[in-house]
């Protein structure tokens, strides 16, 4: 069934049951959908988050994890806010463009792609920035594989006030994340990532308090979040337009197979294993990595160039008739590629691509 291995970080490799999960047709207004799929997997993600229902609720919504984070900076940043973006980057430039096309009141600081977002970074911006409501931030960077510290700016966030906003999209079933002792309130994540789901929707995790707040502030129909989830809930997990049926079926499936792993922990351990055999390998074969050590994080790992007469082209041609898909590097001023650790990938596979390069 298997046309390939994909080590792409979203879309990734499912697993043959997550797929074969998608053989129905669903009835959108019936109760065994609405009630039984998309409300359970409503209350799964705020389980996997460790999440009281009565803080927090959840929202799904059509489309890929780009337009969840737009539907939420458009949704929660009101006219008279003042948004600061903290970026490295593409993912974090991307929610600059999205504030630049609402044209919200807003500040992107854009470091380098190999430069951590720290305490220090939150600090230094909020001091320049003091009128500051909304931050967002990316947690996990898939433009080069850094994980940012989340723990540190919502220690600086801390006791201020602002709204803190996360895009979680590539870390949130993967990389354990305590929302609530960190006082995330919105984060943002999609169904094709660590959850092992196909694309289709996202969802956004939110403080209750501060999604009642976004009523009425949405520029957007199709991407108002609180509309959407009023929708859901008055309707019992009813879409307000037409719901990806077969994905969120799917997604019901991953959630499940993701239980059965034993949750977020044991996942991410397995990611790290994917990763450790990963770059042990790769560096055995004399390839570097992108980053120190200190800063990547196991879901997705950014590789230099071999050397200056590399052909990456060739390289991923050869390895995809070996049935590995990898990625092109998405940095500005190094040339690399990328390889994904995420999906329904196992050590084994790692050890079987190194063989594969070897
Ligand atoms: C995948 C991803 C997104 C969303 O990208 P889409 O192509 O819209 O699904 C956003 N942020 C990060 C960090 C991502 O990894």
């Amino acid at each position: 069934m298997r046309n390939y291995l994909l080590l792409t970080p979203g879309p990734l490799s499912t697993s043959q049951t997550v797929r074969e999960a998608m053989l129905q047709d669903w009835c959108t207004w019936d109760k065994d959908y609405n009630e039984d799929i998309v409300t359970v997997i409503r209350q799964e993600l705020l389980a996997i988050a460790g999440l009281d229902e009565k803080t927090y609720t959840s929202v799904l919504l059509q489309g890929s994890g780009t337009y969840c984070v737009e539907a939420t900076l458009g949704a929660t940043v009101k006219p008279e806010d003042q948004l600061l973006i903290l970026a490295n980057g593409a993912y974090g430039d991307r929610m600059g463009e999205i504030a630049s096309y609402y044209k919200l009141n807003y500040r992107l600081i854009s470091l380098h792609e190999t430069e951590q977002i720290t305490g220090e970074t939150a600090r230094r911006a909020l001091s320049e920035y003091p009128g500051t409501t909304h931050l967002a931030m990316v947690h996990g960077e898939t433009t080069t594989g850094l994980v940012n510290s989340i723990e540190e700016v919502a220690g600086v966030l801390a006791g201020r006030n602002i709204t803190f906003i996360v895009d979680a999209m590539s870390t949130f079933g993967g990389i354990p994340i305590d929302m609530e002792k960190l006082g995330i309130d919105f984060l943002v994540s999609s169904a094709n990532k660590c959850i092992q789901g196909v694309p289709g929707f996202g969802f956004i995790i939110a403080n209750r308090a501060k999604l009642m707040e976004c009523k009425g502030v949405a520029r957007s129909l199709s991407l108002d979040i609180y509309d959407q989830w009023e929708a859901m809930e008055k309707g019992k997990g009813k879409w307000r337009y037409t719901s990806p049926t077969h994905v969120v079926r799917a997604f019901y499936q991953a959630i499940q197979e993701l239980k059965e792993e034993g949750g977020v922990a044991e996942r991410y351990e397995r990611y790290k294993e994917n990763h450790r055999v990963l770059v042990e390998g790769m560096r055995s074969l004399g390839y570097c990595t992108l980053l120190p050590d200190e800063l990547q994080g196991p879901i997705i790992t950014s590789f230099l160039y071999p050397a200056e007469s590399f052909d990456f082209v060739e390289f991923y041609e050869r390895l995809k008739k070996k049935g590995f898909v990898i990625y092109p590097g998405k940095i500005s001023d190094a040339q690399t590629f990328r390889i994904g650790n995420i999906g329904d990938v196992y050590p084994e596979d790692m050890a079987r691509l190194i063989e594969a390069i070897r």
